[in-house]
Parts: structure tokens; C-alpha cells; sequence
């Protein structure tokens, strides 16, 4: 060997034996980490600095590189990127808390119970209520509103069924609200029988009413906040899409954000309202690493279960009935042409074939085919099968709640008849158009769980298994894909996909171990898997115990 290159083999040898090994903050190891990556790999370790990933592979090879402060062993549980839930209502769950729990009563008595013990645990203004559904009960008909005015003749009562687009109140709500028999409003009803209002409202009713509940104040609206990303970190959520806020309610998330109260990452769309325009305007779109927003949410037609979703053809089980758009279809139009020349997102709650046609035809007029703009239909839940072919051609995203499918179903057949059903809950048809597709809650409408949903859109069955084969099964998706739905996709439809939604280097250190296989536990397992530790940027937020 010349002496030349002995010094050069020499200085090598030296200088890889010294390469100083760069400080990390977390080292992970022990795990089955799936990155969601583009080829679904999988790693046992993975490297954390400044709340974000840094590296994942091999433990030999990530100790070569990086000497963390601290280490975890992940005893050879599951890691996963944290859960986005695509479409929720996190500010009105926080919210719902506050107010008495009415999910999975079974009678109007059991209402009248939970409510004289709320009322008197809560004893001073609103009585707000949440979550009834009339189809769980033996009369499945709507409740009239005698028993609340008799309970609470001076305290007003409002009650919301489980979809938000049907509530009853008591008289003293109504007549807070001004709404006297015989008053009349386009997209919304406020029943009458016998000449007396029965208290429940229709759509844009409610918002007559609860538009006259007081706003909460700063304090009720943390704790609100902080109470559901309590529940959600637990469930291993670490975004959230916020379908339909005010600028008044960003502006205090900031605050909280900002004072480091709120580590929940959220993406807000606006309300429809001019006030919500004129902000966004002004300001411009908003981004830090917790808060995006830039889209803005609109509301096409009702709800199936309360026959407010807009149908191109009647209700099979009310002849004469088609629903009805929450709006004009001259407003969807100056809305989307307004967005369209800014660069802001479109999110439009559509639920009946027709609220879905209208709402499709719009945003084709001004997405004029294949585009990234990623405008949304939130929902997109009955479609005409000749209007499927409209999401791909103008790479229109829906985003659709896989645990409405099976909440639904036990009378989506009686609303839609057995054709017009198959269309409906379409989950692979509708992923097939873009080749991608968000997966949301909706919750508080439904669960917060994002194993049930996980569980509604690869199973398609209830909790308790039923039906046997599982519910129009055509349209379930593979696990992979749901998975993929509840990170990258959801990512994507945030225009997040670069910061989050997989284990990638660069990507914020938001991620969950779970105790088991989401991926391969059977099926009758899912439901069973529990969270045991949730991370936002690196931080812990939530830890099982033991
Ligand atoms: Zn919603």
C-alpha cells in the first residue's frame, strides 16, 4: 500500500469512528410503525427532533445516526400517523359537553328524565339538549313539546335531534324566538297540528330559535375546548376539519392556541355568513402550524333521516315529498363564483341526489375539469349514478362520514326504495373518481371514535355485527385505504399533505401507538383496539393508564 493511501484509509477510519452523532429529542423503537408512505411501508424505530420525524427505519441504523434524550421502548405495539378526522364539529361538541347527553335515548320519557336531573344540576339559563333520535324509539314519531312547557314554563328548552337539522322547544323558546302557528320560512318549518305549534322545528327553524341562545362566555368556551381535546387525543385524534365556524370563534382558538391551552391542530371552514366572507378577505387566508384556514363551508339541502336531503325524486316513504335546498341555487352559484377568483376552499354539505346534482353543476362551472383547487362536498351521500362521473371530471373531493353508512341503514332503504339506495353510501365508487378520498365523524352527529369509523368503512356493519355480510359491501373499502383516509387523505383535503398524514421525514411528529393491529387484528377486533399513547409535534398529550 503506498503511503498515500494509507493516510487517506487512516483519516476515513478516524473520521467515521468520531462522526458525531446528532442530538435528537425521542427515539422510538420496539414498534410496528406504519409511515403511510406511497408503498405502505413499515418501520421499528423512528427519530424525533423539534416535533417533527426525522428519520424511521432500523434501529441499528437510526442509533449510528442520532442520540435522543429520551428513548421509548414501544414493547412491539402498533404506531400509526395521528388520526384527521376530515369532517367534524369540534367547537360544537366541546359544547355538547356542556349540554345534557339526549344519544341513545330510547323513549320521549327517558328525554323528560335526563333532563329534570340536568336542570337541576345546571340550574340557570338555557336548557340546551342534544342527540335524540325518534327512529330508536317504539313511536317513531316526532315528540310534541305539552311535558316541557309544563316542566320549564320560564325556562327555555331546546332540544336538537342527533342530525342537528330537527329540534324541539318549549313554548318560552318559541316565544323568545318570536315563532307564533302559522310562521312561515323557506328552508325550514315549524310544525303545526291542531292549530298549535308541537315545538319541533325544521332546519332553518332551529337556527330561528337557537340563534337566540347567549354566546358562551370566553371562559365556557375554553372549557368547552379543552374538555374535547381531552376526548379526542384520547381517541387519537390530532387534527380536526371544523366544518362551519364564525370568525368569532377562530379568533378566541388563536388566542388559546397561541397561549398554548389548545394543542389540537385544526383546520376551520367558515360559515357561509358575509361577516365570515368579509374576514377572510380582509385578512387572507390563515396558517401556523395548529390553525389553517382558508375554507369556507355551505349548506346544500337537510338531512335522510329528517327528509330534508333534496331528492330528485320523492321520498319512497313520504309520496309528494323531495326534500329542499337549504339555498337558492342563484346563492351556491355567487358563492362559488366568489370563491373561484380567490384562492380559498369550497365545502358544501350536500346529502340528496339532487342537493349533490346542484351543488356538482355549480362547481363545474367554475372548476371547468381536472384542477387542484379541492373543492369538497361534504357529506356526498346519495348520488345519481350518472353524477358520479362528475367528481372525477372536475376533481371534486368528496368527503364522506363511513359511520353515517351504518347508522342509516336501517332505514335509508324506507327513505330512498331498493333502487335508488344502491347509489347511496357509495365509499369505493366515490374513492374511484379521484383515486382518493377523506374520511370523516361528523361528530357530535356520530361518535367521535375514529375506530368506528375505521371499523363502518372496511366492515360495514354495526357494533353489534349486524347485518351478517355487512351492509352494501360492494362500497367497503380495504384497510389500506381506510387508513389512508383517516391521514394522508384527510391531509390532502386540507392541502396539508406536505406537513403531516404520514411518518415522513419533515412531517410533524403527530402519531399514536395502539395496542393492537388496526391493519391486521380480525374484524370483530377493531372495535376492541385501545389508544395507548397520543402525540402532538413530538409532544405526549395522552397516555392510557394502566
Ligand atoms: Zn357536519
Amino acid at each position: 500500500m503506498k503511503q498515500s493511501s494509507f493516510v487517506f484509509l487512516f483519516f476515513t477510519l478516524i473520521v467515521t469512528a468520531c462522526a458525531p452523532v446528532e442530538k435528537a429529542d425521542l427515539l422510538i423503537h420496539n414498534a410496528t410503525i406504519y409511515v403511510v408512505d406511497s408503498s405502505f411501508s413499515t418501520a421499528e424505530a423512528m427519530v424525533i427532533k423539534d416535533g417533527k420525524i426525522i428519520m424511521t427505519g432500523k434501529l441499528a441504523d437510526l442509533e449510528k445516526k442520532y442520540e435522543a434524550k429520551e428513548k421509548i421502548d414501544a414493547q412491539g405495539k402498533f404506531i400509526y400517523p395521528g388520526f384527521i378526522d376530515a369532517h367534524a364539529h369540534f367547537v360544537g361538541y366541546g359544547s355538547g359537553l356542556q349540554t345534557a347527553d339526549l344519544v341513545g335515548t330510547n323513549s320521549w320519557n327517558e328525554i323528560i328524565e335526563k333532563l329534570k336531573t340536568f336542570s337541576a344540576q345546571n340550574k340557570e339559563g338555557w336548557l340546551i339538549g342534544r342527540g335524540w333520535d325518534q327512529n330508536d324509539w317504539t313511536t317513531k314519531d316526532f315528540p310534541s313539546n305539552e311535558e316541557l312547557n309544563e316542566l320549564f314554563p320560564d325556562r327555555p328548552v331546546l332540544l336538537s335531534r342527533i342530525d342537528g337539522h330537527a329540534a324541539i322547544a318549549n313554548q318560552k323558546a318559541l316565544e323568545i324566538a318570536g315563532i307564533k302557528a302559522g310562521y312561515t320560512l323557506t328552508g325550514g318549518d315549524a310544525e303545526v297540528k291542531n292549530g298549535k305549534l308541537t315545538g319541533i322545528l325544521i332546519d332553518n327553524a332551529i337556527d330561528i330559535v337557537s340563534s337566540k341562545v347567549p354566546s358562551p362566555t370566553n371562559q365556557q368556551f375554553q372549557k368547552s375546548l379543552i374538555d374535547a381535546q381531552r376526548n379526542c387525543f384520547a381517541m387519537g385524534l390530532t387534527t380536526i376539519d371544523d366544518c362551519g365556524l364564525s370568525f368569532e370563534a377562530v379568533e378566541r382558538i388563536k388566542v388559546m392556541q397561541a397561549n398554548g391551552e389548545l394543542k389540537m391542530r385544526l383546520y376551520i371552514m367558515l360559515s357561509d355568513a358575509k361577516a365570515n366572507f368579509d374576514y377572510l378577505e380582509k385578512n387572507g387566508a390563515i396558517k401556523t402550524d395548529r390553525l389553517n384556514v382558508r375554507g369556507f363551508k355551505v349548506y346544500g339541502d337537510g338531512a335522510l333521516g329528517s327528509r330534508g336531503a333534496c331528492l330528485l325524486d320523492p321520498y319512497s316513504d313520504k309520496p309528494g315529498s323531495h326534500g329542499f335546498l337549504l339555498s337558492s341555487p342563484e346563492h351556491f352559484d355567487s358563492v362559488a363564483n366568489w370563491i373561484s377568483q380567490r384562492d380559498f376552499q369550497m365545502c358544501t354539505h350536500a346529502i340528496g341526489d339532487s342537493g349533490n346534482r346542484t351543488i356538482l353543476k355549480t362547481y363545474a362551472k367554475y372548476l371547468k375539469g381536472k384542477n387542484n383547487l379541492r373543492w369538497r362536498i361534504e357529506h356526498a351521500q346519495v348520488i345519481h349514478k350518472n353524477d358520479f362521473n362528475l367528481f372525477g371530471e372536475n376533481s371534486i373531493i368528496p368527503s364522506v362520514q363511513p359511520t353515517h353508512a351504518t347508522s342509516d341503514m336501517y332505514w335509508a332503504g324506507d327513505r330512498l326504495g331498493h333502487e335508488r339506495v344502491k347509489s347511496a353510501y357509495a365509499f369505493k365508487q366515490l374513492l374511484e373518481q379521484n383515486g382518493w378520498l377523506p374520511l370523516g365523524t361528523d361528530f357530535p352527529v356520530e361518535d367521535i371514535s375514529p375506530f368506528k369509523t375505521f371499523y363502518a368503512a372496511v366492515v360495514r356493519k354495526d357494533a353489534k355485527g349486524w347485518p351478517e355480510g355487512g351492509y352494501q359491501t360492494e362500497n367497503a373499502l380495504t384497510r389500506e385505504q381506510a387508513l389512508r383516509g383517516m391521514t394522508i387523505w384527510a391531509a390532502r383535503s386540507n392541502f396539508e399533505e406536505n406537513e403531516k398524514g404520514s411518518l415522513e421525514p419533515g412531517k410533524f411528529a403527530d402519531f399514536i401507538i395502539l395496542d393492537k393491529d388496526l391493519v391486521k387484528t380480525n374484524d370483530a377486533g377493531l372495535l376492541q383496539i385501545n389508544v395507548l399513547k397520543t402525540f402532538v409535534g413530538g409532544e405526549k398529550v395522552y397516555e392510557k393508564l394502566p
